[in-house]
C-alpha cells in the first residue's frame, strides 16, 4: 500500500489526535503495520518532499523514543532530541526549520517522568536554598562544560518548581513520593521544564507569528516511563492536574497548597 498520506500537510488538531491514537496503540501493544512498510515509504519520501505531521521536542532518554511511543513510521515525525528537552537556540532553530520548510503545524514538547537530566540538575544545583537561576555556575564539582550547559538550561524550571511549594526550605532528600520530597520536586521540575520549553519556542518571532495566525499549535505533554502513557496538556489544564501518576501506586504529586 502506498502511503500518500505521508505527503499531506496535517492540520494541528488532526495531528494531535493521531499522536493520541498512536500512543494508545503503543500502550495497548497494538502496532500499525503500515508504519513498517519502510521500502515504500522511503521511495515515496525520496520522490516527494516530506510532510511530517508533528515536530516532537523531547529528551534523549533511551526510554522515550517518539517513533515508538506514538507508533509512527518513516516521515511522520520531525524529532528534536536533547537531554532534558531544553529549548536552546539550536533547538528553536530546528523547530523553525521544520515549521517553515516542511509545513508542520503541530509542535509537541514532551517531558517525561524520572528524567535523569532533571534529577542531575536538581542534584547539582541543590534542592534547597541557593537553587536560583544564577546558581548554574556551581553546577557541581567535575561537571564538564557541556553538562553544565544542560544543567543551566534546566535551572529556571527548578526555581519555578520550588516556588510552587508552600515551604520549599522543607524539601527533604527522602526517596518517597510525598509533595515535599526530592522526588516530588523533580516531578514538578519536569513539568515546569516543559512549560518553559513552550514559552521559549513561542518567544521565537517566527513561531509566535504562525501561532497567532492559527497556523501552528504548540502543546505540552508528559510521558510516563512506567506506564508508557502520554498525558497531553492541550486543554489548558492547571499544572497540578497535568501531573500524571508517578507510577508508584499513589495519587498524583501535588504541591500542598494545590491539593483539593
Ligand atoms: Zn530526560
Amino acid at each position: 500500500m502506498i502511503r500518500t498520506d505521508l505527503l499531506e500537510i496535517v492540520p494541528s488538531k488532526q495531528a494531535l489526535q493521531l499522536l493520541k491514537e498512536g500512543n494508545q496503540r503503543y500502550v495497548q501493544g497494538i502496532h500499525d503495520e503500515s508504519a513498517c512498510e519502510h521500502a515504500a515509504a522511503r521511495q515515496l519520501l525520496w520522490d516527494a518532499n516530506q510532510a511530517p505531521l508533528a515536530v516532537v521536542l523531547c529528551c534523549s532518554d533511551s526510554r522515550v523514543p517518539p517513533e515508538l511511543i506514538f507508533d509512527m513510521g518513516l516521515g511522520q515525525l520531525f524529532v528534536v532530541r536533547v537531554a532534558g528537552n531544553v529549548a536552546d537556540a539550536l533547538v528553536i532553530g530546528s523547530v523553525e526549520f521544520a515549521v517553515q520548510n516542511l509545513g508542520t503545524q503541530l509542535v509537541l514538547v514532551l517531558g517525561h517522568s524520572d528524567c535523569k537530566a532533571v534529577i542531575a540538575a536538581v542534584t547539582r544545583l541543590g534542592s534547597g536554598t541557593g537553587t536560583g537561576a544564577g546558581a548554574g555556575a556551581g553546577a557541581g564539582a567535575g561537571a564538564g562544560a557541556g553538562i553544565t550547559a544542560v544543567v543551566t538550561e534546566i535551572a529556571p524550571a527548578i526555581e519555578r518548581a520550588r516556588a510552587t511549594f508552600s515551604d520549599p526550605e522543607k524539601i527533604t532528600a527522602q526517596e518517597d513520593c510525598s509533595p515535599d520530597s526530592l522526588h516530588g520536586l523533580c516531578s514538578l521540575c519536569e513539568d515546569q521544564n516543559v512549560r518553559i520549553g513552550i514559552e521559549r519556542l513561542l518567544g521565537s518571532t517566527v513561531l509566535s507569528a504562525l501561532a497567532t495566525e492559527g497556523k501552528l499549535q504548540v502543546v505540552g505533554s508528559k510521558y510516563s516511563v512506567k506506564t508508557g502513557e502520554v498525558v497531553f496538556w492541550d486543554r489548558e489544564a492547571p499544572i497540578s492536574a497535568a501531573i500524571p501518576d508517578c507510577g508508584h501506586g499513589h495519587e498524583a504529586l501535588l504541591p500542598r497548597d494545590q491539593k483539593a
